[in-house]
């Protein structure tokens, strides 16, 4: 790891050949098929590999963080057979493993970035914003692509712009050209960040630091060599890769797996039903029963039989992997006796 980010921190893991992955989620809500999917991939790729296995919780905004659905996760994970060697109820030697209690470190990078002028404090408020919404090329879900405003306006008139505005952001300054990298399951990727997202912001304006900076921070610290994750982030990840490089650190080999969906079509959330870990728990359905689904919706397995998360190791492979999401339908979750219609 690069000696300017690793020598300030102590906590930073040092350099070994030994693979390292992660659990990363957001305590916003309960755990429920589509995520649990996720996590046990995530843990099997690493216990393939033979590698460490950290849990991270992502607790970053405190507006949306709920503590009882932390310890939620960390129960259904258990629940599920998981275990990690570093996490926030272990312990470990690059902690703390909550989001919440590791600003200074992204308070450190923030400084750093601003001593390289690589970011650069951002006053536009969502109005401003809002008025730049019929410009093309944006990423769909985040808008259009942020044109650098205040990066471009004189030191005088940002600071006018500053004084009427009250408070700031800070944004990355987005070199051009084209990101490429190779994702195991979605394969080749290419964007050109400066293009479809624009100067990303790093830290909001009431403080709290931006999710692109405080993975890669908590991942590079971490000496996390593996993500694998949702496919709802790959169009992150380029962005996530423009800050390895400013860092000057090594990037971690991706592996995006598409998502669980509803019968719908849409992401799973509360309208469908009890997908939630706890709520098939209080059905009295066997973990087992839930990783052999999950496995076979996965490819890991040919048919949905119940099977213990560790007996599920050596079957694992990146190749495998699916390349299209998994939409739930009722019929094959009754089947095996996973209800998710509710009892009411
Ligand atoms: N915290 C994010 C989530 O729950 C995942 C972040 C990551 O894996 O990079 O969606």
């Amino acid at each position: 790891m690069h000696l300017s980010l690793h020598r300030p921190f102590s906590s930073a893991r040092p350099v070994s050949a030994t693979p390292v992955g992660r659990y990363a989620p957001s305590p916003t809500g309960q755990l429920h098929l589509g995520n649990a999917r996720t996590a046990l991939l995530a843990w099997l790729q690493i216990r393939r590999l033979g590698g460490l296995f950290i849990l991270r919780m992502e607790d970053l905004d405190p507006s949306r963080s709920i503590p009882a659905y932390a310890r939620q996760i960390i129960d259904d994970l258990r629940w599920l057979g998981l275990d990690w060697d570093e996490g926030p109820d272990v312990g470990g030697p690059c902690g703390p493993y909550e989001q919440s209690r590791r600003q200074g470190f992204y308070d450190a990078v923030v400084a750093r970035f601003q001593g390289e002028g690589r970011i650069f404090p951002c006053a536009c408020s969502r109005k401003d914003l809002a008025e730049l919404a019929r410009a093309p090329h944006g990423l769909h879900e985040e808008g259009p692509p942020y044109p650098g405003i205040c990066r471009k306006l004189s030191p005088e008139a940002w600071e006018a712009k500053l004084r009427k505005k009250g408070q700031c952001a800070y944004r990355f300054h987005v070199p051009a050209g084209i990101l490429s990298f190779t994702d195991a399951v979605a394969g080749p990727v290419s964007q050109n960040v400066g293009e479809t997202v624009g100067d990303f912001v790093v830290r909001r304006a009431d403080g709290v630091t931006a999710y692109q900076l405080a993975v890669v921070v908590d991942d590079a610290l971490m000496g996390v060599t593996h993500v694998l994750r949702g496919d709802d982030l790959l169009t992150s990840t380029p962005r996530q890769i423009l800050l390895y490089q400013a860092l000057g650190l090594p990037v971690p080999a991706y592996c995006h797996v598409p998502l669980v969906l509803g019968p719908d079509g849409a992401r799973l959330s509360k309208r469908h039903g009890d997908t939630a870990i706890a709520a098939l728990r209080e059905q009295g359905i066997s973990p087992q029963k839930v990783v052999g689904f999950l496995a076979a919706t996965s490819g890991l397995l040919p048919l949905p039989e119940p099977v213990h998360l560790q007996e599920l190791i050596p079957h694992f492979s990146e190749a495998k992997l699916p390349r299209q999401p998994f939409r739930i339908c009722e019929g094959a979750l009754a089947d095996l006796g996973l209800s998710t219609k509710k009892n009411h």
